[in-house]
């Protein structure tokens, strides 16, 4: 089979869709391994939501504490999740994490160093040791640089700007996938064997959102559910106690937890430190998901500050310390005429992570369609019911390269079967209606989901509420269907139509889910279940419904179950993005 580059019809062995760390990475091993590759994202190669991470990647190196170890870290991986993560998966992670690094440091990773040429290894919050290796506080960019550096050594073809719309299939089998130039709206078509999806989360179905516009919009999950691939865990969404508020633009973006690490205080309209009422003891320095929710309830109690947040305030610390400890936070808020060193920020919580997604083999990362495959935020299985910090990056390293190893296995053993013109016909029309669709009216039904989804299904939950959501959801797809007047936007339809499909699986999981477990608050299931240490499972059933199940999740290991600390570990003088 060969890779032509005729722009519209191409045909490889292994389609890769997304072009972040879990996309780049598994590019690479497939082309190491032999097998055809072509590597397709909706944004420039070298620009997707990877670069945004901050703080780091974790590897129990042990670098600077010898007493660590892959079990330990998969431990507290497992503990921290509220042991809803699945623990093969857990445990490849952090056994192969330390590989990952040595290929990072490999393609020229930067990562920061002691004088003796030890890897540094930093504390994140509810890490037991020291293990998140970084590069100041742009580790993501700087990974995603190694990678595009060796996927164009490697001469690895990308297409970028182009948007994958549909998954194509034959007899049950993935067999390529349907797409659109940004640019010039111009048809592509890909034949393939095995399709791998590595295409992010879905946190941009809310109104605040670590996002950047027009990411993580949930593609991948919508994609794979169309195929007939199983979603698992969509309810269990992190938010971040700190996003900004204002301006609109600048909505949800992070504040890092270095400025509570730092002394930062949280105060309300009163100007009162709440966190007593929440976490006397800790106060600021508590767990990501109860200072979310303390913030979230002074909020809707209507004790919030001015644009609808509550403030951080740091005014108190010397100004030398703030520039030298927070300058990229000091920088973010003088850009909009706030001076830290003497004013409070105003900050809210703000959806982070996907920790749910498809539904993969821990081990493999194959879906349960023949020939589908996905790596990265957009699986669920690692992460449980809250994520740890620097888990990610490790993640999508880690799995990307494992997806790799699977997905080009099959591909070499199983030609993709000839398309079938009938189904692109039937897409390619389906496709045509969307186009119709006006750009404006999509883009407000996007607004109207996402301040729906922040209202009804954000950091505390109920029946009542996501009830009603489930209805108004239901609206906004009817509402969607009409063809409106105005400049059409293709991309933004089919945006919309993933957002429509993750929201409605995370509302209706969130529903299912009758406790309150790490990210998932349930004001009217206050305390955990053990009964409900499972996962949820979406699929579509044969009449096109949603159907909701659920599965138990295996034990851990020995070696790792007894190094799970029943202790509770703090994020005192720890980063914990
Ligand atoms: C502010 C911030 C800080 C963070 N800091 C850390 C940290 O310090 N440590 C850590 O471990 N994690 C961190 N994270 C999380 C981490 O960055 C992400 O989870 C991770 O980068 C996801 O990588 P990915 O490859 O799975 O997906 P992404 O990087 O989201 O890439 C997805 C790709 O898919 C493409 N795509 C999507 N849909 C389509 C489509 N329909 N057609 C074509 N292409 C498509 C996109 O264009 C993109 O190229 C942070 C996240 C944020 C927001």
């Amino acid at each position: 089979m060969s890779t032509e580059m005729n722009p519209r019809q191409l045909a490889t062995d292994v389609l890769v869709v997304g072009t972040g760390g879990a996309g780049l990475r598994a590019a690479i091993e497939l082309q190491r391994q032999g097998r055809q590759v072509l590597v397709v994202g909706k944004r420039p190669k070298a620009d997707a939501h990877t670069v945004l991470a901050a703080g780091g990647i974790n590897a129990a190196l042990a670098t600077m504490d010898p007493e660590d170890s892959w079990a330990i870290h998969a431990a507290d991986t497992l503990k921290e999740g509220r042991m809803l993560g699945d623990p093969r998966a857990v445990e490849l992670l952090c056994r192969e994490a330390p590989r990952a690094i040595d290929e990072l440091v490999t393609w020229g990773v930067p990562f920061a160093r002691e004088p003796d040429g030890r890897l540094s290894q930093r504390y994140f919050g509810a890490h037991r040791y020291r293990r998140t290796c970084f590069v100041g506080d742009y580790t993501g960019q700087e990974i995603v640089r190694a990678l595009v550096r060796e996927v164009d050594r490697l001469r690895i073809p990308i297409l970028e700007r182009v948007y994958i719309s549909d998954l194509l299939s034959r007899d049950g089998r993935i067999n390529g996938a349907l797409g659109f130039e940004l640019a010039t709206g111009g048809e592509v078509i890909v034949q393939a064997s095995a399709v791998i999806l590595a295409t992010g989360g879905h946190i941009h179905i809310y109104r605040r959102s670590s996002s950047r516009r027009r990411e993580n919009t949930g593609d991948g999950m919508a994609l794979a559910y169309a195929a007939g691939a199983t979603l698992a865990d969509m309810e269990l969404v992190q938010f971040h106690p700190s996003g900004m508020v204002w301006p609109n633009e600048l909505e949800g973006t992070l504040v890092t937890e270095a400025v509570r690490g730092e002394g930062g205080r949280l105060l309300n309209r009163h100007g009162e430190r709440f966190m007593q009422h929440y976490d006397a003891e800790r106060m600021e320095l508590s767990t990501r998901d109860r200072v979310a929710l303390a913030n979230y309830s002074e909020i809707v109690a209507g004790r919030g500050a001015e644009h609808g947040g509550i403030w951080l305030d740091v005014s108190h610390l010397p100004a030398e310390v703030i520039h030298s400890r927070l300058p990229r936070m000091a920088e973010q808020f003088r850009a909009i005429g706030v001076d830290i060193t003497r004013e409070p920020m105003e900050v809210a919580p703000t959806a982070h992570y996907s920790m749910g997604g498809i539904r993969v083999n821990p081990l493999t990362h194959a879906t349960d369609v023949p020939g589908l495959y996905a790596a990265g935020e957009v699986a669920a299985g690692v992460h449980g019911a809250n994520r740890l910090g620097g888990n990610s990056l490790a993640e999508i390293l880690v799995f990307g390269r494992i997806v790799a190893e699977h997905a080009g296995a099959y591909a070499a053993t199983q030609a993709a079967p000839p398309l079938d013109p009938m189904q692109l016909d039937q897409k390619r029309a389906a496709l045509a209606r969307l186009s119709q669709r006006g750009g404006a009216t999509q883009r407000s039904l996007i607004a109207a989901l996402q301040e729906l989804m922040w209202v009804g299904c954000g950091v505390v939950r109920s029946a009542g509420a996501l009830e009603e959501t489930l209805v108004r959801i239901a609206d906004i797809r009817r509402q969607a269907q009409h063809t409106s007047a105005g400049e059409p936007d293709l991309a933004a339809a089919l945006d919309l139509q993933s957002m429509v499909l993750t929201a409605e699986a995370t509302v209706r999981s969130a529903l299912a889910r009758t406790e309150s477990r790490g990210a998932h608050q349930r004001e009217d299931y206050p305390a955990i279940d053990p009964a409900w240490q499972r996962t949820i499972l979406v699929q579509r059933d044969p009449a096109g419904d949603m159907r909701l199940a659920d599965a138990a999740l295996p034990a851990p290991s020995a070696e790792v179950y007894a190094a799970i600390d029943e202790s509770e570990v703090g994020i005192v003088g720890r980063l914990v993005e």
